[in-house]
């Protein structure tokens, strides 16, 4: 069989990792061409996914909806999907749902958004035959339940109602073998019985567990006869009440990707020590009957660490139950959901993904290179826009004189993308245009009546363009009783507009940003910074809520020129001289209620 070549064409050349390497020996060697679907026909699965094809590849992302996902399963859907991509292969959303108290359809609904947004249309990747509804974990309780007792059929599980606290007792720890459970060797028929009791709610929660029975003295705690199903009266999302015994995740997931016929389980390295009992389950129920070789096979690598951020579900429910961001969706959150608020891209997720890679070790990535991604996607993209964050009004005194009326207003236009961003043969887009009058917003920082060394703004006798406008000549500024700077005066040099012929004519020593007071439209702009000050904000068993950045938000009235305030929502822009901005998803209002979050600078201040 030849094997597939890589046929991602949105990249044009992907750096080998040992997946690819993992998944290219699998396809040259044709592991999974002999792959045919095994157990009872009438199981869900089978029909879901329909006759697998032998030549493709077959990996999964399998979030348990219990939260909102974040940057780490960004890199864990752009793993399984983009290979799934890359090699013509197929990769399923499923949903791991067999922890019903933790569970909600909110959750499913935002991680089926998350996948998309991000790229990976799963139905288009061939998962299922003319149907786009994500896998999940519950569709299989009836054949896992059946898995359950084709083991203690076997002997290989029995039912276990040691206390809970002996039980801890006797699995032993790290340096200790496990003890027996005196129930370790009761008859196949008592367990089953015992079994279909639990089942059957004969038994109280927590009064018994269905047990693999392999060896209380491995040297992996995991093979100290894991527990395989519990009892819990908990209402599932998808299942009801149909259900009073839940399998545990450890037995559930390999009978998940068996029965859904995945060829490559990737999975983060705290897994690792999973892996034999994976194997063993999968040989066990081949041996059984239920399920046909070759299985599925489990790797693992490097979970997502970045600086400044945190992944930790538990701790991100912390920070919006207790008010620190205003939801899920905050922009400063490391959700997808927030980032994508924050103004980051999908391409820019994809591109990071690429660019950490996979390896087999745990390592930091430094918050920059994220940063560094989204520059790098909207360098070439983001329209560009003039803004002033921190406004003074700047009057040009002698603009009558100059132009025949004090209201006499002009249009200025300027490229929506430098010429550097447009690739050959593209089509720049339309100019801006904006107006210049007598009055216009000017930053606050670009005067100073005393100019400190070096400084080429604004300052009494130095001669400056409005960039895009007009070259001028400061004069002075007025003063409020405490002595603020209420108005810059200056001088407006006639002839000297950019891109007219004089343009050169008068030597300017800088060029600063403004916004003209006839068509400036006033905005709110949300500065966002990093959430947290420190790079490892939960190391070291710390408080992580005593790293919060005080200064992670600062709301600003700004104005904008109007092609800004004309954005529709989650446009994003580059506002000159400060950075990527984006028009709120949610609150922006084109044309009426400008709304833009501050996505990143121009360059990292954080940079040691
Ligand atoms: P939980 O503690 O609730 O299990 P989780 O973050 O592992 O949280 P899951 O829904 O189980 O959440 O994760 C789905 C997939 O995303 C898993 O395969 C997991 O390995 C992967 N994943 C989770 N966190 C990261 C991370 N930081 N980097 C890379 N992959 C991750
Ligand atoms: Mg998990």
């Amino acid at each position: 069989m030849t094997a597939p070549t890589p046929n991602d064409t949105s990249s044009d050349h992907k750096v080998s990792n040992f997946l690819r390497q993992i998944i290219q020996n699998d396809l040259d060697k044709g592991t999974y061409a002999s792959r045919r679907w095994a157990g009872s026909p009438g199981d869900a699965a089978h029909h879901a996914a329909g006759e697998p094809d032998p030549a493709k590849i077959r990996t999964r992302f399998p979030p348990e909806p219990n939260g909102y996902l974040h940057v780490g399963h960004a890199k864990s859907i752009c793993i399984n999907f983009g290979l799934a991509k890359e090699y013509g292969g197929v990769c399923h959303l499923r949903f791991d749902d067999t922890n019903p108290e933790k569970e909600d359809t909110e959750y499913v609904n935002s991680i089926i958004d998350a996948v998309k947004w991000l790229g990976f249309d799963w139905a288009q990747l061939g998962q299922t035959a003319g149907s786009a509804a994500p896998y999940q974990a519950s569709d299989y309780f009836d054949f896992m339940y059946r898995a359950a007792e084709a083991l203690i059929e076997a002997g290989h599980a029995y039912v276990d109602e040691q206390s809970a606290e002996d039980m801890r007792a006797n699995r032993g720890d790290f340096g200790k073998p496990g003890v027996d459970s005196p129930f370790r060797t009761r008859t196949v028929a008592e367990n089953l019985a015992r079994f279909r009791e639990m089942r059957d709610g004969k038994l109280a929660d927590g009064a018994a567990v269905l047990r693999a029975k392999i060896d209380m003295a491995s040297p992996n705690i995991n093979l100290r006869d894991p527990a395989i199903y519990r009892i819990r009266r908990a209402t599932h999302h998808h299942t009801g009440d149909t259900w009073c015994i839940y399998p545990m995740y450890t037995f559930a997931h390999p009978i998940e990707d068996a029965l859904e016929q995945i060829t490559h389980s990737i999975c983060t390295l705290e897994f690792e020590d999973q892996r034999p009992f994976y194997d063993w389950l999968m040989e066990r129920l081949c041996e059984c009957k239920l399920l046909a070789a070759p299985s599925p096979k489990q790797y693992e690598f490097a979970r997502l660490n970045l600086t400044y951020v945190i992944t930790s579900k538990r701790k991100l429910a912390q920070l919006v139950n207790e008010g620190k961001v205003s939801g899920w969706d905050d922009p400063r959150m490391p959700t997808i959901v927030g980032l994508r608020r924050r103004g980051y891209t999908p391409e820019s997720l994809r591109l990071f993904a690429d660019r950490i890679g996979v390896t087999k070790s745990d390592s930091w990535i430094d918050y920059s290179t994220l940063e560094g991604c989204l520059r790098e996607d909207l360098e070439n993209k983001a329209h560009r826009g003039m803004a002033v964050l921190d406004p003074v009004k700047l009057v040009l005194t002698n603009w009558a004189e100059a132009f025949g009326s004090d209201g006499y207003t002009e249009a200025c236009t300027q490229p929506a993308l430098p010429h550097s961003a447009i690739a050959e043969g593209q089509t720049p887009p339309a100019d801006r245009t904006f107006l210049i009058g007598k009055e216009v917003w000017i930053e606050r920082e670009d005067f100073e009546e005393v100019p400190p060394k070096g400084y080429k703004r604004l300052f009494p006798g130095n001669v400056v363009r409005l960039k895009g406008g007009y070259v001028i000549e400061c004069t002075g500024c007025a003063r409020d009783a405490a002595g603020n700077v209420t108005e810059v005066h200056a001088k407006v040099i006639p002839g000297t507009k950019s891109g007219t012929p004089g343009a050169d004519s008068v030597k300017a020593k800088a060029a600063i940003t403004w916004v003209a007071v006839a068509d400036g439209v006033q905005a709110e702009v949300r500065l966002y910074d990093r959430l947290f000050a420190e790079a490892h904000p939960d190391a070291g068993g710390k408080d992580f809520l005593q790293s919060l950045n005080p200064d992670s938000l600062k709301v600003v009235t700004a104005y904008v020129e109007p092609s800004l305030a004309a954005a529709q929502p989650d446009q994003k822009f580059q506002f000159e001289r400060f950075g990527y901005f984006v028009a709120d998803r949610l609150d922006h209002v084109a044309g009426s209620k400008p709304v833009f979050n501050k996505v990143t600078g121009l360059k990292d201040k954080w940079a040691k």
